[in-house]
């Protein structure tokens, strides 16, 4: 096919659709323990109010997420495991699903084939209706987890929903509906989260280990300025639509 397709609009304008229906499942695939909650905790939370079972699938231990160079990393891992859970529980409630982890080293993830089978089994297991990650084509991205832990999440729905990929699971194949990208290079998807700023808020409250080097904040001043900045971003990320309060996301809806 030509470059010069003239089907596809070229043009990077600003979201164009508000609000999926709520799915009946959905799988937020984070490369840290907490970037589910930056990325999409409020429309998780706005779903699993409306009935969605939320599951999380993060892929590193998150081990580096300090900047205090004596940090017993073992025990830092368990205890982000711990702050993850209590996130989902937060954001989730009755409809909190499963907090899978693949519990590679933070800063080492890679979208090599054998882990794209670890997370394709998991989309086959849980089998989410709607996926949610990383946008892997965000340009200037720095951190190569979260590169990756994009990657993944589009090449593990592609193994995912073929019957002929990894047939050694031993699992029917699944195809969900839709999947969307936040930190996306090019929005084109707004979900409205007015009314659920708080629990996004809530649920990043739980990850206190990162306090300090992700959130800035070491005493209640610093962590109400954090949550103004939150609150402030979504407000922005509305208003183009009229909304109090948005999370955006590229949205690939022909899976
Ligand atoms: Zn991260």
């Amino acid at each position: 096919m030509a470059s010069n397709d003239p089907g596809q609009p070229l043009t990077v304008g600003p979201p164009t659709t508000i609000d999926l229906p709520v799915p009946a499942s959905a799988l937020a695939i984070g490369a840290h323990p907490d970037d589910v909650e930056f990325g999409c905790g409020g429309v998780l939370a706005k779903w699993a109010a409306a009935g969605c079972t939320i599951h999380h699938l993060v892929c590193t231990d998150g081990s580096k997420g300090t900047w205090d160079p004596d940090a017993d990393v073992t025990a830092l891992a368990g205890r982000r495991q711990i702050e993850q859970r209590e996130a989902a529980r937060r954001l989730g409630g009755d409809h909190a699903g499963e907090v899978r982890f693949l519990g590679r080293v933070d800063g080492e993830l890679t979208a090599d084939l054998a882990t794209r089978g670890e997370v394709a089994r998991i989309i086959r297991e849980l089998r989410p209706q709607v996926v949610l990650g990383h946008d892997p084509w965000k340009r200037y991205r720095l951190h190569p987890d979260h590169r990756a832990a994009g990657f993944l999440a589009c090449d593990g729905i592609v193994a995912a929903r073929d019957p002929h990929f990894f047939r050694d699971h031993g699992l029917g194949h699944h195809r969900p509906d839709s999947l969307l990208l936040w930190e996306a290079d090019e929005p084109d998807h707004a979900e409205d989260v007015t009314g659920f700023v708080d629990a996004k808020l809530a649920a990043l409250a739980a990850h206190e280990s990162q306090f300090e080097s992700t959130m800035k904040a070491v005493d209640d001043q610093q962590l109400t300025a954090f949550e103004q900045r939150i609150r402030n971003r979504l407000g922005d990320l509305g208003r183009p639509f009229d909304l109090d309060a948005a999370e955006v996301f590229k949205l690939i809806a022909d899976l």
